[in-house]
């Protein structure tokens, strides 16, 4: 433990890239995770997929006197943007999604519509993410990682050198993300998960968007949809 946290240090000096706390706000009828990320400056803050729990996410940070450099979104489902116009105008911060779920966040009045559900519409989104790119924020770093399934947009946020990853609905305890929702597709999620959550080292916390955190290895060895009894994944 010790030497991991020497080396990671010096990984932090190298890189810029350091650790980023995590605090997690479920609310609403999905019991969806509004994640906010303290960067490494203890200053800067993300707020990722703003659900129904942004107002307690948005309390935090006043509370610690956070400024919210981004709002990010793993995808555009409704209960990742319900509390976006509210953050929006909270912070004044960019909204950040992946260009291929930008039909779904202009649309989400046929979500609402589906899940009979009231919605105050999003605000316009600001940037696009770029798979491949690295975002960082006040001393920390995320990358961008493309996984495709649940959604067409779907990205997660994978932190290089202190193990954890923002994994949205690809992944979850026990559990894989719903393929039936318009641009879902079954195979596509599995290939995602493959590429993106498998190869992660053992340890890696994953941070989804409904439930408990788990971990990478926790899922390579305990996931049912990820047996390849089940679903068939390539191991
Ligand atoms: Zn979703
Ligand atoms: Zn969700």
């Amino acid at each position: 433990m010790r030497l991991r946290q020497l080396l990671h240090g010096v990984a932090a000096q190298e890189a810029r890239d350091g650790p980023i706390d995590i605090l997690t706000f479920t609310g609403g009828a999905f019991a969806q995770n509004t994640i906010l990320g303290i960067c490494d400056d203890r200053r800067t803050a993300l707020l990722i997929d703003p659900g129904a729990a942004t107002a307690e996410a948005l309390a935090e940070a006043t509370r610690r006197k956070l400024d919210i450099a981004a709002i990010l979104l793993t995808h555009a489902h409704l209960d990742h943007i319900e509390g976006a116009a509210l953050a929006k105008e909270t912070t004044g911060a960019p909204i950040h999604l992946h260009p291929a779920d930008r039909n779904l966040y202009e649309n989400v009045h046929s979500q609402a519509l589906a899940f009979g559900v009231p919605f105050t519409p999003p605000p316009p989104l600001d940037r696009d993410l770029v798979p491949g790119g690295v975002l960082e924020f006040g001393g920390s770093a995320l990358s961008v990682v493309h996984a495709p399934g649940h959604a067409p947009g779907h990205v997660i946020f994978v932190s290089a050198s202190h193990p954890f990853a923002i994994v949205g609905d690809v992944v979850f305890l026990g559990s894989i993300g719903r393929t039936d929702l318009p641009g879902g597709d079954y195979r596509t999620l599995i290939d995602s998960i493959e590429r993106t959550i498998l190869p992660l080292p053992p340890d890696t916390r994953l941070h989804p968007g409904h439930g408990p955190e788990t971990t990478a290895g926790h899922e390579r060895r305990t996931n049912p949809f990820l047996s390849p009894v089940f679903s068939g994944v390539r191991v």
